[in-house]
């Protein structure tokens, strides 16, 4: 039998229920999963800090004993190896995802053909969920309901919240 680690990367800003039922799905597949945070410069404006979606992934993640978080910074095919990984998951929503997914999996593949790309698709309720869907939903105080766990509803209203005072403080200043 074949002892298979498996990277789940991405941003989780925060995280979804979209992201949990995918790392439900991986734990049951793969031997170890790894959730590995992106440090991406690109992804802006961020809600939570690295640390801040670090520590929900884990609390959300607790009962899953193969899995673990972790923060990445650099090429993933490079954090595969330091870390024994054969496999990356990704996650298919809509046929719009699959575009970018394939020039990534195929540029991951050229660049290091040891590790393999495994696509899953969420529960069909998932398949509209995104991080950025939350973050606007959020910011106009609509209901997340059902999007993402109760815990992460609550962070994501206290830093609205935070943030809000932090921009009408500046626009006094
Ligand atoms: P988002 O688009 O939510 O900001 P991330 O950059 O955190 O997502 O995505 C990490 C991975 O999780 C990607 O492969 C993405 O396709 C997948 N993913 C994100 N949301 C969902 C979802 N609702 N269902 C399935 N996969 C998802």
């Amino acid at each position: 039998m074949k002892n298979i680690t498996a990277i789940y990367p991405g941003s989780f800003d925060p995280v979804t229920n979209g992201h949990l039922d995918l790392i439900r799905r991986g734990s049951k597949l793969f031997d170890r999963l790894i959730v590995g945070i992106a440090r991406n410069l690109d992804k802006s404006p961020a809600l939570f800090s690295m640390e801040e979606r670090k520590e929900m992934l884990v609390a959300m993640t607790s009962d899953l004993e193969n899995v673990t978080v972790d923060i990445f910074e650099g090429l993933l095919v490079n954090y595969c190896i330091e870390h024994d990984a054969n496999a990356v998951l990704r996650g298919i929503r809509a046929v719009s995802d699959y575009e970018f997914e394939l020039q990534m999996a195929l540029m991951n593949r050229k660049m290091e053909p040891r590790v393999e790309t495994v696509f899953m698709m969420p529960a069909e309720q998932y398949s509209y969920l995104s991080s950025r869907i939350v973050r606007e939903i959020a910011k106009f105080g609509g209901p997340l309901t059902g999007l993402v766990p109760t815990m992460v509803e609550e962070r994501v209203r206290q830093k609205i919240a935070q943030n809000q005072v932090t921009a009408t403080h500046s626009t006094l200043l």
